[in-house]
C-alpha cells in the first residue's frame, strides 16, 4: 500500500521511507509491483498481490527497474560528440542548444537532400512500453514527414498485424488465447516461459500452465529446441526452422479432408482454402519439418476434438521466410475449429482505450509507397528495417542522409548489424533519443536522454489490448523529474514545435501542433479513457493497483473492423505466397556442405539488447554460448566449451560452444541481444552475455513477404577455431 500517508499520484520526497506501488514496463507482461523505500533509495521490489492482472508475480528483471534508475551509465543530460572515429569524446551540453542544434541539422540536411525522406527514423520497441511516446513521440516523428521509417516491428510481430490487417480490417485485432480456460494450448515457435507471452500479455505464465495442467488440459509444444516452455509442456515436438507452416498447412488439411471444419457463420472462403492447403498433406509436412505424419495427424484430432483450444505462434513463426502464412494458418486452424472467439479458444480483449475500434491507432495500409533501393512495399507506414542500411548507402534521390533513433539499438537488433554499423557513420547527422550509450547510439552526434521507467507517468495504451483478461492500471511516477531532466513526451514536443518552425510550417498549422502536444500524456489518458466508458482517470487514481474489467468475451462479428463484418479466410496477399511455400518444400531439405540453420533464443533474465548493464541479470553461468546439438559437434571434432568460428553469407563470429541434446540435430542457437562493444561502460563487464551479435549473421535479403526479417533458420557452416 502507498506509504506514510502520501497521496499516490505524488512522487516521493526526498528521503522518503516507506512502499509505493508502480509497474514494470519493461516487457508486454506489464507486472503491477511495489517498491520499498528506505530514505528515498530502493530496496526492494516484489509484485503486487493486488494487481487483477499479474497477481503478484515478476520475473528477475522486475527487480532491475531501480537499477536502471540508479544506473551510473544511464545518461542524464544531452551529450554531442566531439571528434570522429576511435578518438571522439562525449561533453554534454545544455537542453536548449542540444534541441536546437538537433531541429538546424535534420532541418538542413533535408534541404540539402531533396527533402524529408533524407530523414530516416528508428523505433525501437521500448518506444511500445511508452505512453508519452504513444502521445507525443507518433505526431513527432510524423511532422518529420519521411517515408523512410523503420522500427524494430519488422524484426519481430508485423506477420501478425499484416494478416490481421487482411482477416479482421485491422492491424492491432489480434486475438488472444484464453489460457486461463483453454483445455488445449498449441504453442509454435513461442517460449513463454522465458517471456511471459508477446502479443498475449500473460503475467505469471508459469502458474496459468500449472493450473491448466492441473484441470486436466494440455499444452504442446513445437520448436527446434526444448526450450524452457517445452520443459513444462505435456508434449514437445522438434520441428525444423522454418518449417512451422507446412505443419499448419497440414494441420489445415487434416480437418478439410477429414470434413471435421465449424466455422462461424461469418466467414467467406472455406472452399478455397480446402484447395488450397490440399497438397500439403502430413507425410509431405514430415519430410519438410521432421514432426511424424501420425503426429500432425493425431494433435490435429486432439485439437479438434477439445473442449476449447487454442493455437499460438511467436518469434520464431514471425521471424522467418514464411511468417505470413504461419499467422494467416494459426487463424484459420482457430477459426475452422470452432476456436476462435470463444471461451477457452481464442478472444479479443476488450481495452479500456480502445485504440482499434476509435481508430486511435489506423487499420493499416499496404504498398502505397515503396523502399527505394530493393522496391519492397511498405506496410502500415513502415518499411523493413532490414532495408535500412541500403537506404543509406546507396546514392540517388531519396537516400537517407540523416537518422533518428529513438530507444533502440538496431545494429545489434537487426540483420548484418556490422554492415548498418558501418551505414550510420557515413551519414551527415544522427540523433539518438536514449537513456543509454550503445552500440547504436555511440555512431549518434546528440543523444537526448529521456527520464527513466520511475520517473514518469504510465498508462499501458497497447499492452492492454493483447492481455489475457480485461484490466486497467494508471501509475504515477515514483521518482520527481529532477530539474535539469525532460520526460521523453517534452522532447518530443520541444523537437517538433522546433523542427515544424525551421521547415517553415505556417503559423496555424504550427499553433495547432503546439496545442495538440501541450497536454501531458495523463491528461491526454483522461480523455481518452472517457471516450471508452470502462473505467475513468479518478477510478484508476483511486485503484493504482488496476481495476479489474472481467474475463475475455465473444465480441465477434460486432468488433470486426472489414467494411462488411466478415472474414476472408483467404486473404490474397497470403495466399500468393503458399507457391513460395511449395517450392521451398517440395522435396526433402537437404543441408548444403554440412549446412547447419541458426535459430535465435531468449532468457528471463534479458530484455532484448539491453539491461546488460545491471550486474543483478547478469550474474551465474555464460550464457551467451552457441548451443548444438551432441551429434553434430561430435560429427565435426568439437568438444563443449572450445571455441568455434560460425559462418553465413553476411558474416562470421567466433563464440564458446555448448553441447545440449536440447537442439535439434542439424540447428544451432545464439541468443538475441548480444555482443556489446561499447568501451568505458559497465555492458563491456559482463561476462555472462559476453559474445556476439546473432544479427552479424543474419541476413537482410531474406524477408517474409510483410516484410518481417527472416532471422530465424539462416544457414550457416560451424568450424573449430
Ligand atoms: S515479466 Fe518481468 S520484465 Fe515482464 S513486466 Fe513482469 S516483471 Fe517486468
Amino acid at each position: 500500500m502507498p506509504g506514510m500517508g502520501l497521496l499516490t499520484e505524488d512522487p516521493v520526497p526526498p528521503g522518503f521511507t516507506g512502499t509505493r506501488i508502480g509497474v514494470c514496463n519493461l516487457c508486454e507482461a506489464i507486472c503491477g509491483i511495489e517498491l520499498t523505500l528506505e530514505d528515498g533509495r530502493v530496496t526492494g521490489i516484489r509484485g503486487n498481490d493486488a494487481d487483477p492482472l499479474s497477481r503478484g508475480y515478476i520475473c528477475p528483471k522486475g527487480v532491475s527497474m531501480a537499477d536502471v534508475y540508479d544506473d551510473p551509465d544511464r545518461l542524464r543530460r544531452p551529450i554531442r560528440r566531439v571528434g570522429e572515429g576511435p578518438d571522439a569524446t562525449w561533453e554534454e551540453i545544455g537542453w536548449d542548444e542540444a534541441l536546437d542544434l538537433v531541429a538546424d541539422r535534420l532541418v538542413a540536411v533535408a534541404a540539402e537532400h531533396g527533402g524529408p525522406d533524407a530523414i530516416g527514423v528508428y523505433l525501437g520497441n521500448p518506444n511500445a512500453h511508452s505512453v508519452g511516446f504513444a502521445t507525443h513521440g507518433v505526431p513527432f516523428v510524423k511532422a518529420l514527414r519521411t517515408r523512410n521509417r523503420f522500427s524494430a516491428s519488422t524484426v519481430d510481430q508485423i506477420p501478425h498485424q499484416f494478416v490481421a490487417w487482411q482477416m479482421f480490417g485491422h492491424q492491432l485485432l489480434l486475438p488472444v488465447p484464453d489460457i486461463d480456460r483453454t483445455s488445449f494450448f498449441l504453442v509454435l515457435g513461442a517460449n513463454p516461459m522465458a517471456s511471459n507471452g508477446s502479443l498475449m500479455t500473460v503475467p505469471d505464465f508459469p502458474q496459468r500452465v500449472r493450473d491448466l495442467k492441473a484441470r486436466g488440459g494440455r499444452m504442446v509444444v513445437l520448436d527446434p529446441r526444448r526450450t524452457e516452455t517445452a520443459k513444462v509442456a505435456t508434449e514437445h515436438h522438434f520441428v525444423r526452422p522454418g518449417s512451422d507452416a507446412v505443419v499448419l498447412l497440414a494441420m489445415l488439411n487434416v480437418v478439410l479432408a477429414e470434413g471435421l471444419a465449424t466455422p462461424p457463420a461469418y466467414v467467406d472462403g472455406l472452399d478455397r482454402v480446402a484447395g488450397l492447403v490440399a497438397g500439403f498433406t502430413p507425410e509431405m509436412a514430415e519430410m519438410a519439418s521432421g514432426v511424424p505424419a501420425e503426429t500432425i495427424r493425431h494433435l490435429t484430432r486432439d485439437f479438434v476434438a477439445a473442449d476449447g483450444a487454442a493455437a499460438y505462434g511467436r518469434m520464431g513463426l514471425s521471424t522467418q521466410g514464411f511468417g505470413s502464412v504461419c499467422q494467416w494458418a494459426i487463424n484459420v486452424l482457430n477459426l475452422v475449429t470452432g476456436n476462435f472467439d470463444r471461451e477457452g479458444g481464442v478472444l479479443f480483449p476488450e481495452p479500456a482505450v480502445d485504440t482499434v475500434g476509435r481508430r486511435i491507432v489506423g487499420p493499416g495500409h499496404h504498398d502505397v509507397w515503396r523502399s527505394r533501393v530493393r522496391q519492397i512495399p511498405e506496410f502500415a507506414g513502415e518499411l523493413p528495417a532490414a532495408t535500412m542500411r541500403e537506404e543509406i548507402e546507396t546514392p540517388g534521390d531519396g537516400q537517407i542522409r540523416a537518422m533518428v533513433t529513438i530507444a533502440g539499438n538496431p545494429v545489434l537488433s537487426t540483420p548484418d548489424g556490422v554492415g548498418l554499423a558501418r551505414a550510420f557513420e557515413g551519414l551527415d547527422f544522427m540523433v539518438a533519443i536514449d537513456i543509454y550509450l550503445n552500440e547504436t547510439t555511440r555512431h549518434a552526434d546528440v543523444i537526448l536522454p529521456p527520464t527513466s521507467a520511475l520517473e514518469r507517468d504510465q498508462y499501458d495504451l497497447v499492452f492492454h489490448g493483447f492481455a489475457v483478461r480485461n484490466t486497467a492500471r494508471f501509475t504515477p511516477a515514483v521518482f520527481a523529474k529532477p530539474d535539469d531532466a525532460r520526460h521523453d513526451w517534452e522532447i518530443f514536443r520541444d523537437l517538433t514545435e522546433r523542427v515544424l518552425s525551421r521547415a517553415g510550417v505556417g503559423l496555424k498549422d504550427r499553433l495547432a501542433m503546439k496545442a495538440r502536444l501541450a497536454p501531458s500524456p495523463a491528461t491526454v489518458v483522461t480523455g481518452l479513457l472517457k471516450t471508452g466508458g470502462s473505467t475513468t482517470m479518478k477510478a484508476l487514481r483511486k485503484s493504482p493497483e488496476g481495476v479489474d474489467l472481467g474475463p475475455l468475451r465473444p465480441t465477434m462479428p460486432e468488433r470486426l473492423q472489414t467494411g462488411d463484418k466478415r472474414i476472408d479466410l483467404a486473404p490474397e496477399l497470403v495466399v500468393a505466397d503458399l507457391d513460395r511455400v511449395r517450392a521451398a518444400f517440395e522435396s526433402a531439405p537437404v543441408p548444403a556442405d554440412g549446412e547447419l540453420l541458426l535459430i535465435g533464443r531468449r532468457h528471463k533474465q534479458d530484455c532484448n539488447s539491453w539491461l546488460h548493464n545491471t550486474s543483478r541479470l547478469t550474474k551465474g553461468r555464460p550464457r551467451h554460448h552457441l548451443l548444438m546439438h551432441p551429434d553434430d559437434l561430435a560429427s565435426r571434432g568439437i568438444e563443449t566449451g572450445a571455441f568455434v568460428r560460425v559462418s553465413s553469407r553476411v558474416g562470421a563470429v567466433e563464440v564458446e560452444v555448448t553441447g545440449v541434446d536440447d537442439m535439434m540435430p542439424g540447428v544451432v542457437s545464439l541468443p538475441h541481444g548480444y555482443g556489446h562493444q561499447v568501451e568505458g561502460t559497465r555492458l563491456s563487464h559482463a561476462s555472462t552475455v559476453a559474445g556476439v551479435s546473432i544479427n552479424d549473421l543474419t541476413d537482410p535479403e531474406r524477408l517474409d513477404v510483410s516484410g518481417n526479417a527472416a532471422l530465424n533458420g539462416v544457414p550457416v557452416t560451424v568450424q573449430p577455431l
